[in-house]
C-alpha cells in the first residue's frame, strides 16, 4: 500500500507576490506533491483557504503523513483544526513541519515551547547541512553535507525541547549554527522538523532536499498496529489487532 500523504500549504506568498510566484508558479505544495508522487506515494494537497483548511476529519483519517508549510498566516489557522491535527498526531499520524512552520500553532502545541523564537536573517547566506546521524532512516542515500548556495539564515537559540533524535545540523556563512533536522515521538505519532525551504529560493527543487523529505515521510508513516483502548473496561490497556 502506498503511503498516503497530505501536503498542506498556506499558499499566500505565491498568490500575493510575483517574485515568489516565479519560483513556485503552482505553489510550494505542488512541487512537494510532485516529487512525492514520483516516489510512489499517494498524495493530496490542502491549503489554508479551503473549507476547514482542507483538513476535514475524513482527510486526516485518510492521511499517514501530513506535511506543513506556513509562514505569514499562522494566526488564521483555526484552533479547532489545530486540535484535530494534534489529536491525529498523538493517534499515530506522522507530521513533517518545514521551514517557517516552526512558528505554526500545531508545532508550538506539540512542542510545548516558544518555537517561534530563533535568530533569522534574509540575506542569501550559504547553508551547509551536516548529517549528524548517518544510520538514521532519514539520511538514507544522502551526501554527508548538503550545500544550499543561497538561503534565509536561521540561528540558535531555537526554543524547542531537546529532540529525541538529532539528524541534521546547519552552518551558515554568517557563522551561525542551527538544529535543522529534529525528530520527536509524541504518543503514537512521529514529528520531524526540517529547516530549509524559504519561499524566495528554489529549495524544494533540489534532489538532495527532496530525498530528505521522501525519507522523512517513510520514517514518519505509522507502522505499528497497536490500538489504545480508553476508559476502564476491565480489559488490558493495550490490545494488538
Ligand atoms: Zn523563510
Amino acid at each position: 500500500m502506498p503511503i498516503k500523504v497530505t501536503v498542506w500549504n498556506e499558499f499566500r506568498h505565491e498568490n500575493k507576490e510575483e517574485r515568489i510566484r516565479k519560483v513556485y508558479p503552482d505553489g510550494i505544495h505542488a512541487v512537494i506533491a510532485g516529487f512525492l508522487k514520483e516516489a510512489g506515494m499517494d498524495v493530496t494537497c490542502a491549503t489554508l483557504d479551503m473549507p476547514e483548511h482542507g483538513l476535514t476529519k475524513e482527510v486526516l483519517d485518510n492521511t499517514d503523513v501530513l506535511i506543513w508549510w506556513g509562514h505569514m498566516a499562522h494566526h488564521e489557522v483555526q484552533d479547532e483544526i489545530v486540535e484535530r491535527v494534534y489529536n491525529r498526531v498523538l493517534d499515530g499520524m506522522g507530521l513533517i513541519v518545514l521551514h517557517s512552520g516552526h512558528a505554526s500553532k500545531i508545532f508550538s502545541k506539540l512542542m510545548g515551547t516558544r518555537t517561534d523564537r530563533l535568530r533569522w536573517r534574509e540575506s542569501g547566506d550559504t547553508e551547509l547541512i551536516y548529517c549528524v546521524n548517518p544510520g538514521h532512516e532519514i539520511c538514507d542515500g544522502l551526501d554527508e553535507v548538503i550545500k544550499i548556495p543561497e538561503e534565509e539564515m536561521y540561528g540558535e537559540y531555537f526554543d524547542i525541547p531537546q529532540p529525541d533524535e538529532q539528524v541534521f545540523l546547519s552552518w551558515f556563512s554568517g557563522g551561525e549554527l542551527f538544529r535543522s533536522g529534529c525528530c520527536w515521538r509524541k504518543e503514537k505519532g512521529k514529528v520531524f522538523y526540517f529547516r530549509p525551504g524559504h519561499e524566495a529560493y528554489p529549495i524544494y527543487y533540489m534532489p538532495q532536499i527532496q530525498k530528505v523529505i521522501i525519507n522523512a515521510v517513510k520514517w514518519a508513516a505509522p507502522k505499528a498496529n497497536m490500538k489504545l483502548t480508553t476508559g476502564f473496561t476491565g480489559e488490558p490497556m493495550y490490545k494488538r489487532d
